[in-house]
């Protein structure tokens, strides 16, 4: 009799177990939908209201499956002792909870994995770009490769930066760059970029120091109308672009072509202006993790996601 009653219990919790499973599949698809975007033809809302209504039946559906089942099952102070048996013991035990030496393997763990992945992308960018900022090494072979010495930071005389950015700024319709110098010698570029973004980029010489992206719509002005170039955007997508952005200054550094290497850096920059509208050149996809593809890549200067990107 006991027997039999403990075997239907198993049962339920099996199948409530099994109808819990796929209300969580249910609601990760309504989510990862959200995030990366629905498939349907251009234009074709009401298929893309239809797809989510669709989920999220799926998701009610499944919900309620589980919530007739719920009363049939006791709960677990009810089951006989036998059930629970060892499995409740699991979580009693004082050893791993003194020393919380799981936590800390966890976090190690986590922690090893990240900086092998950050090695590994330092060690691939370094390779490719061959960047050598000092001349260290061997006293010969330092003699032997003297190379010229790098005029980027102070801009060379023969190279004007006005001509420059004006060269740009023709060149591209919809690219509007212009040069302030509000601190006397060192350069601001002010960049606006169709109707996607703004930008600021500070010049020591013709090095880019640093590099801040807005929405269209935002100022690079404080609360009270002064300048200030050194807040973030209000957007994610802006702050995470300005990273990404930054990081791509470092391929476009040159020390001995300083004006070639600041006007293919600015060529490059330009390819943002389809932040929104370019699918993702890998999975064609608008969307990943509810961002658009904000990365174009250095050579191709196609559009990538983050995530797409290795
Ligand atoms: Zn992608």
């Amino acid at each position: 009799m006991a027997d039999n009653r403990l075997d239907t219990q198993i049962e339920k919790l099996t199948q409530a177990i099994k109808l819990t499973q796929k209300l969580r599949a249910s609601v990760t698809k309504v989510f990862t939908d959200l995030s990366d975007g629905f498939q349907a033809p251009k234009g074709d809302e009401k298929a893309l209201l239809n797809k989510l209504q669709k989920s999220l039946t799926a998701v009610n559906d499944n919900l309620g499956d589980l919530e007739k089942l719920a009363p049939n099952i006791h709960s677990t102070t009810n089951i006989p002792p036998l059930l629970l048996n060892s499995v409740g013991l699991l979580g009693l035990d004082p050893a791993t909870d003194k020393s919380g030496i799981t936590t800390q393997l966890h976090h190690t763990h986590k922690w090893t994995n990240k900086v092998h992945k950050l090695g590994d992308y330092t060690a691939q960018f370094l390779g490719t770009n061959q960047l050598k900022r000092t001349n260290q090494g061997p006293a010969g072979q330092a003699k032997r490769l003297r190379r010229p010495e790098p005029t980027i930071h102070r801009i060379p005389e023969n190279i004007n930066i006005q001509q420059l950015v004006a060269s740009v700024d023709r060149a591209y319709a919809d690219m509007s760059v212009s040069l302030i110098r509000p601190m006397g010698n060192s350069t601001v570029l002010q960049i606006t970029l169709a109707k996607t973004l703004k930008a600021v980029i500070v010049l020591r010489g013709l090095l880019i120091e640093y590099v801040s992206i807005k929405a269209y719509s935002e100022d690079f002005l404080t609360d009270d109308g002064r300048p200030d170039i050194w807040s973030k955007s209000k957007y994610q997508v802006f702050n995470k672009v300005t990273d990404l952005v930054t990081a791509g200054t470092i391929h476009f550094y040159h020390p001995q072509l300083p004006d070639a290497s600041l006007k293919s850096f600015l060529i490059w920059l330009n390819n943002y202006k389809t932040l929104f509208s370019a699918p993702c050149s890998k999975c064609g996809k608008y969307l990943q993790g509810f961002l658009p593809p904000i990365w174009r890549d250095t050579r191709s200067s196609q559009p990538l996601h983050d995530g797409c990107r290795q």
